[in-house]
Formats: C-alpha cells, sequence, structure tokens
C-alpha cells in the first residue's frame, strides 16, 4: 500500500482530521456525517456518542469507536474496593491495574503467578495480543466502510485537487481494505 495511494483515496473530510491530528488541534469540532440521514453533526474531541448501535468517540482528531472494555472503563471508574479479593485499594498501583485489569495490584499478580505456574502464560498473553489485533480490525473495517458508505463528495488527488468519486475508487479501496486486514491478520499469535 503506497502513501499516495493512500492519499488519494482519503475523503476530503478525512484529510481535514488527519490535518487536525498533524497540527494537534484536538479541540477542533470534526464534521462528521450522522447514520443514515447524512446530517452534519459537530463532534468535539472527547465526545462520546451512539451511532448505528455503536459508541463513538473522536480521539486524537479522529472519529474511532469505543471498546467494550474502554466503555466498561468509564462507567465503573475506580470502586472503592477490589471486586475479587474485596480489600480496599490503596497501593500504589492500584488505580492503574484496575484500570487495566479490573482487580487490584495484588490480584493481577497472583492471577499471573497462577497463569504461568499452571502453563497458561504464553496462552494468555495470545489471547490479548489478538485482541489487540481484532480491535484493530473492527476499527478499521468501520471506518473504511464509512469512508466508502459516508462519502460521495468526492477526495483529494496527489495535487491536492478534489476528484469526483466513483465506482473505480471504491474497487481500489476495498482492495486496499482487504490487504490491510490480511496484514494485520498475519501479525496474529
Ligand atoms: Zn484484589
Amino acid at each position: 500500500m503506497s502513501e499516495t495511494k493512500l492519499k488519494k483515496d482519503f475523503a476530503q473530510k478525512d484529510v481535514q482530521r488527519l490535518r487536525n491530528l498533524v497540527q494537534g488541534k484536538y479541540g477542533d469540532k470534526t464534521s462528521i456525517a450522522s447514520g443514515y440521514t447524512k446530517e452534519q453533526v459537530d463532534r468535539v474531541e472527547g465526545e462520546v456518542w451512539e451511532e448505528d448501535e455503536r459508541t463513538w468517540t473522536i480521539k486524537n482528531g479522529i472519529k474511532q469507536t469505543v471498546s467494550k472494555l474502554q466503555k466498561a472503563r468509564e462507567i465503573h471508574k475506580t470502586p472503592l474496593f477490589c471486586p475479587e479479593c474485596s480489600t480496599i485499594m490503596n497501593h500504589r498501583y492500584d488505580k492503574e491495574f484496575y484500570n487495566i485489569h479490573t482487580r487490584c495490584f495484588n490480584c493481577q499478580v497472583s492471577f499471573e503467578t497462577n497463569l504461568k505456574a499452571t502453563g497458561q502464560w504464553e496462552e494468555y498473553q495470545k489471547e490479548i495480543h489478538n485482541s489487540e489485533i481484532d480491535n484493530t480490525i473492527q476499527n478499521y473495517e468501520i471506518w473504511v466502510d464509512d469512508l466508502i458508505n459516508g462519502t460521495n463528495e468526492g477526495f483529494v488527488s496527489e495535487t491536492g485537487e478534489v476528484e469526483s468519486w466513483s465506482k473505480g475508487n471504491t474497487k481500489n479501496i476495498v482492495k486496499q481494505k482487504e490487504e490491510a486486514i490480511e496484514y494485520l491478520n498475519s501479525l496474529r499469535k
């Protein structure tokens, strides 16, 4: 996948999103077509909303889905007691560990020790690695599908001109999408 090809297939609004990202204008409004109505809704960095039965947010200027884990984190925050051992979470790493593993530092350490002792550690690491790839593929697919289905305003060519959208371009994007997903799948363990 060449960089020029990628650039060519970006829609104008996506170029703007990336421009915001590069310029660090995270707080800038990103105009997004909402659902099937194609109505333009202004969203700001960090905003979370429901659309097409998914939860979306703007992170670093780019529209993306919020994973279930992230959502759970936002809803529950850090409780006073560890849900597994019911002790008060006052260890210096408890908050950080709870955010990632939803258990206290001590519980996570014994969980990992147990995995290692029972020979399941590698499998566990593999699972984490593969679920990260799944998540990346899912977000990428949604983004590309959104590009294809939600845009008919043309795209920016290498020379910076806005060219009109055609079926030929869609074919290219779908091909690139498949190549990218194939690559991501090859990273699986
Ligand atoms: Zn605990």
